[in-house]
């Protein structure tokens, strides 16, 4: 597997992903609440989303709490809220599925 922002490789005229993309958004999702990114510590970033899209999408992890972590070409990161592994998860399912955005 790659690492984050290696999502995608190009192969000559084909591009090989892989990393997962959030599916179409459905009609009814839960919409995240995206806040400023705190600055605090070290972040791992656990799983993360193709980077041949944008924004990508990363589940983060920092000081025992996870969250989910938006990034756009020319606009700032932002940040759901810090949550425990099961919630954050959770989340991140409903965001490759297009249940939450
Ligand atoms: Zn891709």
């Amino acid at each position: 597997m790659g690492r984050p922002g290696s999502g995608a490789l190009r192969h000559g005229a084909v591009l090989m992903c892989f990393a997962p993309h959030p599916a179409p958004l459905r009609p009814e999702y839960q919409e995240i609440d995206w806040q400023t990114p705190r600055r605090d510590g070290r972040v791992r970033v656990v799983e993360w989303t193709c980077d041949c899209r944008r924004p990508v999408y990363e589940l983060c992890g920092s000081g025992g709490l996870y969250y989910l972590r938006r990034t756009a070409q020319g606009e700032r990161a932002a940040e759901s809220g810090r949550a425990i592994w099961a919630e954050t998860h959770r989340l991140w399912i409903a965001l490759l599925t297009g249940r939450a955005r």
